[in-house]
């Protein structure tokens, strides 16, 4: 499962409280993922597509608590295509027109009824109501990078007017998104890791939040230890051969991406390491806390070697 799926996974399981913020949710997701369907005898049916079977549930579910609407679930495979399988939701019912208009989906105008374009004041009041509305976005066309692969979130969506009214409901959260335009589509977007956490706590997805806090400490610390790397290294005195053969693996371990794999214990002895290449075993073992004998600290080393020399074989680099 994506990143992406995973969060509207966990996002499903908690619990909406209040009917303001229910309809707020529920009038998102629609914006996003809806289209509006003539069924025969002009009965209106709303679309909603997703590729997640947890927002289906939770389409249908808030659907049927607010409104009482019924729904009909298909199945589109999509394997060809190299994607997976994807849901439509049909969703119908006696108050099906009442619930295109509480959400703002259509709007009453002198004119007649016409197509709602931005974000409807009502749900832009209290701060409770608009959480929702941002999560339910979320749920109906929100997509976030896997942060290992780096920090990236956005909504795609077709109306200029919305696009902006997301922009700016997600600015008065300070979030510092911006719009871009993509085949047609105004992607409103966050690129900002610790804004990314930020908008995660809004929704209230705090498992998403640490999975993605986690990996950012990880590279924070690989990042920290490279740099220590590039200030220390010219400082290392040639004649201390078994400290710059440390430090070369520990170097090699960075380069190619094996650095955060490695232990707590050999993380630190190889930075202790590198902050000190004039260090005795005994001195750098000292260092440690609970202290460490001069064995203790040769093992790791040792263990750090070997790691690297394995890999060195593997890749054929030995
Ligand atoms: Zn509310």
């Amino acid at each position: 499962m994506s990143f992406s799926s995973r969060t509207k996974a966990e996002l499903a399981k908690e619990r909406i409280k209040d009917d303001c913020c229910k309809i707020a949710a529920l009038s998102a997701l629609m914006r996003m993922s809806g289209s509006l369907q003539l069924a025969s005898g002009s009965k209106k049916r709303l679309r909603i597509s997703t590729e997640s079977y947890a927002v289906t549930r939770w389409t249908i579910k808030l659907a049927k608590s607010l409104y009482h609407l019924e729904s009909e679930t298909l199945i589109l495979e999509r394997k060809r295509l190299g994607k997976n399988r994807s849901f439509a939701i049909l969703l119908f019912g006696d108050a099906i027109e009442r619930t295109l208009l509480d959400t703002g989906f259509l709007e009453e105008t002198k004119e007649g009824i016409i197509l709602g374009s931005g974000i409807p004041e009502n749900f832009l009041q209290n701060d409770c109501c608009r959480r929702s509305f941002l999560r339910g976005a979320f749920m109906g066309g929100g997509s976030i990078c896997n942060p290992e692969k780096g920090y990236h979130f956005e909504f795609a969506v077709a109306s200029e007017q919305f696009a902006q009214d997301l922009c700016n409901l997600l600015n008065s959260y300070d979030l510092n998104a911006k719009i871009v335009t993509r085949k047609g589509l105004y992607v409103v977007y966050l690129k900002e890791s610790d804004k990314i956490t930020e908008f995660l706590a809004l929704i209230g997805a705090n498992g998403a939040l640490l999975e993605l806090e986690n990996v950012r400490t990880e590279k924070d610390f690989t990042n920290n230890i490279n740099r220590k790397f590039n200030c220390e290294t010219a400082n290392i005195k040639k004649s201390v051969n078994a400290a710059v053969r440390q430090s070369e693996m520990i170097r090699y371990l960075l380069d190619n991406g094996e650095f955060s794999k490695l232990s707590p214990e050999l993380r630190e002895i190889a930075e202790l390491r590198i902050d000190n290449p004039e260090l005795a075993l005994a001195e750098l073992g000292a260092l440690l806390d609970p202290p460490l004998g001069k064995s203790g600290v040769n093992h790791r080393l040792r263990k750090l070697e070997d790691i690297a020399l394995s890999i060195k074989r593997q890749k054929g680099d030995a």
